[in-house]
C-alpha cells in the first residue's frame, strides 16, 4: 500500500475545462481567467479578486499594495511555508516573527501585541492548516495599532467559522494559493481578494508587467483606432494567471465544499480510530472551516515518520521555523513555542482522494507504532 500525504482531485472535468480553452486557442491572460475571479467572489462571498500565477505572487502584490515605508516591519508567523515572510522582503520590509499560540497553531496574539513597535505596518496572519485564531481580538489590535491586516489563506479555501466570519474577508486583502498540493489546485495559481475595489485595480497592472490594458481587452477593443495604445506607469511583474489554469480553476471551484466536507470527515475518522490523541489541534469537523493539515504530536517524532515510510505511508513536517533558516537569520523574533511544535511534529495524509481504507491503515500503523512505547 502507497499512502500519499497529498493529492490533487483532478480528472474528466478538468480536461473538458482545458479542451474548450485549447479550441479556443487562447491559453494566455484571458476570459477564463476573469470568469475564474467571478465565480470566485460568487462562492466565497468575496467582493473584488484578481487571479495571479501563484500564491507567493499574491503575497507578494498584496504587501505591495500599501506602499509601506521602506524598512517597516512587518509581523509574521515563524510557523509557515516561506513565501509568508519573502512577501515583505520582496518589497525591503522586515519580517518580525511571531510566535504561535500551542492550542490553535496560529500566531498567538500575546505575542504578537508585546512585538508591535511603532515601525509595524502590518501583520500577515495564517490560518495554519485551516485553523484559526481569536478573529475579533485580533481586528481590534490591527484597528487599535492601525496596522494592516493581510491573511495568507493557502491553508483555507473558503474556511468559515462558528462565529459566521469567512476567512479570506476578515483583514484588509486575503490571498491564497492553488498550487497542486491545497485545497483546489490550479497546477500552480493564487488570488487576491479584497473589499477594496480600488486596491485591485491598482494591483491589475502590476500582475502585467506594468501595463494598464491587458491583451484581452485590447483584443476586445480591435474595432476602437489605436486600440494598440496602452501605459506603463509603475513596476510589473508576470504574475497573471492563464486561461489553461483559470480553466481548471472554474471546474475545481465547482467541488470545493463537496472536497472541504470529505477532509473533514477523514479527520473525523482519524480522531475516532487514533488511540493516542494529541492532534496538530482541537479540529471542529462539524463545522465549515476548510482544514489542510491533519498531523498528531509525538516526542518520537522522526522514529515515526520512519516507521510510517516503511509501511508506504507518505508523512510531513509543517513546517521548521522560518526563523531556524539561513535566509532569515538577520531577522528578529524568538518564537520557543514553534520551535517546541516542530521537534514533534507528524503531518499524515489528508486530501480529498484519500479513501477509508487508507485512513484505516494509517490509524493502525500510527497506533502500532505507538503501542511500542
Ligand atoms: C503554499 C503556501 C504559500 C505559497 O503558495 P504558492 O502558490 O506555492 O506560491 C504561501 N503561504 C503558505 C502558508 C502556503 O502554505
Amino acid at each position: 500500500m502507497k499512502v500519499r500525504l497529498f493529492r490533487p482531485l483532478i480528472g474528466d472535468d478538468e480536461i473538458t475545462a482545458i479542451k474548450e480553452t485549447f479550441e479556443a486557442s487562447w491559453v494566455g491572460l484571458g476570459n477564463k481567467v476573469s470568469e475564474f475571479e467571478g465565480a470566485w467572489c460568487s462562492i466565497t462571498g468575496a467582493e473584488n479578486a484578481l487571479a495571479v500565477n501563484s500564491g507567493t505572487a499574491a503575497l507578494h502584490l498584496a504587501v505591495k499594495a500599501f506602499s509601506f515605508t521602506p524598512g517597516s516591519e512587518i509581523l509574521v508567523p515563524s510557523l509557515t511555508f516561506s513565501s509568508t515572510a519573502f512577501a515583505a522582503v520582496y518589497e525591503g520590509l522586515k519580517p518580525v516573527f511571531v510566535d504561535i499560540d500551542n492550542d490553535t497553531l496560529c500566531m498567538d496574539l500575546d505575542d504578537l501585541s508585546s512585538k508591535i513597535t511603532p515601525k509595524t505596518a502590518a501583520v500577515i496572519i495564517v490560518h495554519f492548516g485551516g485553523n484559526h485564531t481569536d478573529i475579533n481580538r485580533l481586528k481590534d489590535l490591527c484597528d487599535q495599532h492601525k496596522i494592516k491586516l493581510i491573511e495568507d489563506c493557502a491553508h483555507s479555501q473558503y474556511g468559515r467559522t462558528k462565529e459566521g466570519d469567512t476567512l479570506g474577508l476578515i483583514g484588509d486583502v486575503g490571498c491564497y494559493s492553488f498550487e497542486e498540493k491545497k485545497g483546489i489546485t490550479t497546477g500552480d495559481g493564487g488570488m487576491i481578494v479584497s473589499a477594496d475595489a480600488e486596491l485591485i485595480n491598482k494591483l491589475k497592472p502590476a500582475r502585467w508587467v506594468g501595463i494598464d490594458k491587458d491583451t484581452w481587452v485590447r483584443e476586445q477593443e480591435q474595432r476602437i483606432s489605436k486600440h494598440w495604445y496602452y501605459e506603463i506607469n509603475d513596476i510589473g511583474y508576470k504574475y497573471n494567471m492563464n486561461n489553461l489554469s483559470a480553466a481548471i480553476g472554474l471546474a475545481q471551484l465547482k467541488k470545493l465544499d463537496q472536497f472541504n466536507k470529505r477532509k473533514r470527515d477523514i479527520i473525523a475518522r482519524y480522531q475516532s480510530q487514533l488511540t493516542r490523541n494529541s492532534f496538530f489541534f482541537d479540529y471542529d469537523t462539524k463545522g465549515n472551516l476548510a482544514y489542510w493539515l491533519f498531523g498528531i504530536r509525538s516526542a518520537r517524532r522522526d522514529e515515526l515518520i520512519i516507521h510510517c515510510q516503511n509501511k508506504g505511508i507518505a508523512t510531513g513536517v509543517h513546517y521548521t521555523p522560518l526563523n531556524q533558516h539561513n535566509a532569515f537569520k538577520n531577522f528578529r523574533g524568538k518564537t520557543p513555542v514553534a520551535n517546541k511544535f516542530y521537534d514533534q511534529a507528524v503531518t499524515l495524509p489528508l486530501h480529498p482522494a484519500l479513501n477509508d481504507g487508507e485512513i484505516d491503515y494509517v490509524c493502525e500503523t500510527v497506533n502500532n507504532f505507538e503501542q511500542t512505547l
